[in-house]
């Protein structure tokens, strides 16, 4: 793995308002410290810039992995996952109570593979909901 500066982690971490930029959840809500992703994997030749990073929990990125796609389960079609940099997350995701629902192919092989709607989670979110800690960074 390539060197990821901390001045370019504190970027990262600023530009996603400490929020997951995946499941929306907050660093502040995290026992665990949230990761630097990145959304197109070394492994695949992705690079270690600004435009290539992403803040993410410790579940969605240990779920990602090196993945970079998956096959959608409605088409069978070979489907890249949801990209934060280049795509918006209300247009391929949507919240209904505490279930983060897909919107689109890219939503559904991402929500399948980071596994976004464990029952740990989805019981994190409804008690982080009833405080008004969640969504992080909420999209109005
Ligand atoms: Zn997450």
């Amino acid at each position: 793995m390539s060197y990821t500066s901390p001045e370019l982690r504190r970027f990262v971490s600023e530009r996603a308002g400490g929020c997951c930029e995946y499941c929306r959840l907050s660093q502040l809500d995290s026992f665990l410290p949230f990761e630097i992703d990145h959304i197109i994997a070394e492994k695949h030749r992705g690079a270690t810039a600004e435009d290539n990073l992403c803040l993410s929990c410790p579940s969605c990125n240990g779920y990602k992995g090196s993945d970079i796609a998956s096959i959608d389960p409605d088409t069978e079609s070979l489907t890249a996952l949801y990209n934060p940099r280049t795509q918006r997350w209300d247009e391929h995701f949507q919240l209904r109570e505490y279930t983060i629902e897909p919107l689109t192919a890219i939503g559904r092989v991402t929500v399948l593979t980071l596994r976004m709607n464990s029952t740990e989670q989805m019981e994190e979110r409804r008690l982080l909901v009833t405080q008004g800690r969640y969504p992080c960074g909420a999209v109005e």
